[in-house]
């Protein structure tokens, strides 16, 4: 995580970010990266900027994330490309309600009929607090909100085919963030999942959260949320942005190597945990 750019004010880094999204906007087929089996029946359908994931369930596909509403046609071409059919997604599950996560539910509803996800403290906001999910911040001025299918409570099991997904509510980056973990199994082995659905620490600066007019004990709250999941047995780490767990460099990795799988470390999950912790406590030292 690259902590010097929270050495600028926060001003300064969402005009910095203004910029690059625009050129994003612009020309998202750049970002297109082409779908991959990540382990077993788990898959990488997302792009260079946020991380979407599909979970093959032998009874239907369960999608994670739905990304920017301008780049839904990335998201229809690497379920087909990675030898799906859209119209068997279920459930599309989010993690968090920002913009940038829930872009095309709307649009994968529409033509597919799945049923959206999210927490039920993200459905809140987007209820009750829906200038929290950022659409003004997105250049897009078709981006929209969605009525959820189904609201997720703290420690539900979501289960299709063979796959049941334990939903745990780790709010900090924004009230509605849920971390996801369940198993696949690949050759005989089981291999435990997880998934931490919001670890940006653009949304905790203090005078963020005044902006946002919501706690500043979110803080401590986002640490509460990492130290709640810790534990959690956990041999494959998901991102939420490729850049978070390093997806697109063991994508490179797998292909340099063939027959290894980066993705498969069971010491990441702790790792990641504390590194973000240990981050999280810098930030904040640095009087942000
Ligand atoms: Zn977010």
């Amino acid at each position: 995580m690259d902590l010097e750019k929270y050495k600028k004010s926060y001003q300064e880094i969402e005009a910095f970010q203004q910029t690059k999204n625009l050129d994003y906007y612009a020309h998202p087929a750049r970002y297109y990266v082409k779908p991959f089996k990540i382990v077993g029946n788990v898959y990488y359908i997302g792009d260079s900027k946020v991380c979407s994931h599909l979970i093959d369930t032998g009874d239907g596909l369960i999608m994670f994330d739905s990304g920017f509403q301008h780049s839904v046609h990335l998201l229809v071409q690497a379920v087909w490309e990675a030898g799906f059919n859209p119209a068997d997604i279920k459930y599309l599950i989010h993690s968090h309600e920002h913009f940038d996560h829930i872009g095309a539910a709307d649009e994968f509803r529409d033509l597919y009929g799945c049923k959206l996800v999210i927490s039920r403290a993200g459905a809140d906001v987007m209820r009750e607090r829906p200038e929290l999910v950022y659409l003004k911040a997105c250049p897009n001025p078709y981006a929209t909100l969605f009525t959820p299918d189904l609201e997720l409570e703290d420690g539900q099991v979501l289960t299709l085919g063979n796959t049941s997904i334990r939903c745990v509510l780790t709010p900090g980056h924004s009230p509605g963030v849920m971390s996801f973990f369940f198993d696949t199994c690949e050759d005989g082995r089981t291999y435990h999942v997880g998934y931490f659905g919001g670890a940006g620490f653009n949304t905790l600066y203090r005078e963020k959260l005044l902006a946002d007019k919501l706690p500043l004990t979110m803080r401590e709250t986002f640490l509460e949320s990492l130290q709640k999941v810790r534990e959690y047995p956990v041999d494959v780490v998901l991102g939420n942005h490729p850049r978070q767990n390093e997806t697109l460099a063991k994508r490179e990795q797998m292909l340099r190597q063939p027959g290894t799988n980066p993705f498969v470390d069971p010491g990441e999950w702790k790792r990641f945990v504390d590194e973000l912790t240990g981050q999280f406590k810098e930030f904040m030292e640095a009087g942000n």
